[in-house]
């Protein structure tokens, strides 16, 4: 991609956002990830704002934006390093709603997804379970049709918004095999209960939970979309999933950098400033270099899933791979090039540090996106044709 992709109205959109992130976000970053907060209160601000509703329809209360929208608002808050928080803002707004834009009933919308986009409700999607996370099709938690409305047995693992949610969207077996279904679940269900993960590595902003569901009954209307269709829905939903992940990395590579260049030409050993050394010069040119090569990839992803939806799985595979493994290796330099302090939370690379190892776990390992691109390149030459 060689043009400018943010026209004028993305820029408009992205000095509000940064006002609200210096005024709203910054202050408290300290505070929440040392108490290990996720404040509600800036899912209402957000919502109240119409920043979760940047690239949804105008139907839902949404601004019609298109893709591009999305990735100034995770930029913004890129700048304030704050990955937990991030993830769960991110999480409600891009991992469950769009489930239900494309396959909600009128009712599921008008309760659920447009109280959502405006913040007044929290979503959460929950797919991973302590037996099965990659293995999709591995999943034991079960919905029941009981005639007049349905039965969920199970357990689901690590779902981001897990205590704080009002709704989760819930991957459930409804028969043998790849038989799955979508049900939306309101957390005030009799039968469903969560706590909380604490102790994580990073991402302590973000609220990361255990969810049970005992005999957990929800009526017929909590079927989201058809019936079986889920393992195909959740397929799908990953596109977006990934391509945010793929951004995100980027972002926090990027900051990482930047604090990186500040620091080493501020700091001076050997009576000079650090940055003077041709060692630590060329490493910083390499690190540019490879956050350069993130956003190429990332954004020519962008276009291309705002072009083809999520025909361009490839290009997001591969970006999301790429971004994810590169950005730890950037964000390791910058810690390095910090010395000691790097290693104290003072200059916050520690916390950008923790956070980012997440990004090759997290909306699909690495090995699970090799696999996926293995197939593609291997078993399809045709997906890599369409790259060309
Ligand atoms: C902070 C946090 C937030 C999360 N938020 C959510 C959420 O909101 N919703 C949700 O549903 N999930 C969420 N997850 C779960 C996350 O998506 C999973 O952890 C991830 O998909 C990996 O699954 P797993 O942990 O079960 O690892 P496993 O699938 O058990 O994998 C373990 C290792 O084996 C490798 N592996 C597995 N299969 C293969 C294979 N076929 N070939 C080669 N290697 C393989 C994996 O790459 C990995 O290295 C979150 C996780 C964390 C830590």
């Amino acid at each position: 991609m060689t043009t400018n992709p943010f026209t004028e109205e993305h820029e408009l959109l992205r000095q509000s956002i940064k006002k609200f992130v210096e005024k709203e976000i910054i202050p408290h970053v300290e505070d929440w990830e040392k108490k290990g907060i996720c404040s509600k209160e800036v899912f209402k601000k957000m919502g109240a704002l119409g920043f979760f509703g940047v690239s949804f329809p105008a139907a839902y209360g949404g601004s019609g934006m298109d893709f591009w929208a999305a990735i100034v608002v995770a930029q913004e808050f890129a700048n304030a390093n704050v990955g937990g928080l991030t993830m769960s803002l991110f999480a409600h707004a891009y991992l469950p709603l769009p489930l239900l834009v494309a396959l909600g009933t009128e009712e599921q919308k008008n309760d659920y997804l447009i109280p959502a986009i405006k913040g007044d409700k929290i979503a959460a999607l929950a797919i991973t379970e302590p037996g099965a996370g990659s293995d999709v099709g591995g999943l034991k938690t079960n919905a029941k049709d009981m005639g007049d409305h349905y039965v969920l047995n199970g357990s689901k693992m690590f779902i981001t918004n897990g205590t704080i949610a009002d709704f989760i969207v819930v991957v459930a077996k409804t028969g043998e095999g790849l038989d799955i279904s979508l049900f939306l679940v309101d957390t005030k269900s009799e039968g469903f209960s969560a706590i909380a993960i604490n102790n994580k590595l990073g991402m302590h902003s973000s609220d990361t939970a255990q969810l049970f569901f005992e005999d957990c009954k929800v009526p017929k209307s909590a079927l989201i979309g058809e019936k079986s269709n889920g393992f195909y829905y959740i397929m799908n939903n990953f596109q977006q999933e990934r391509l945010l992940a793929a951004v995100t990395s980027t972002f926090m590579a990027e900051w990482a950098l930047e604090r990186a260049k500040q620091y080493t030409l501020e700091r001076e050993a050997f009576g000079r400033a650090i940055a003077k050394f041709q060692v630590i010069r060329h490493k910083l040119a390499e690190m540019a270099v490879i956050v350069e090569a993130c956003r190429s990839i990332s954004y020519r992803a962008v276009a291309e899933y705002i072009e083809k939806g999520n025909k361009a799985e490839t290009i997001i595979t591969m970006a999301k791979v790429f971004t994810s493994e590169e950005a730890l290796k950037v964000i390791n330099d910058a810690l390095q090039l910090h010395g000691g302090v790097g290693y104290t939370e003072d200059y916050g690379i520690a916390r950008v540090y923790r956070d980012a190892r997440l990004l090759p776990i997290g909306a699909g390992t690495t090995q699970i996106m090799y696999e996926i691109l293995g197939k593609m390149i291997i078993d399809d030459a045709s997906h890599t044709d369409k790259l060309k």
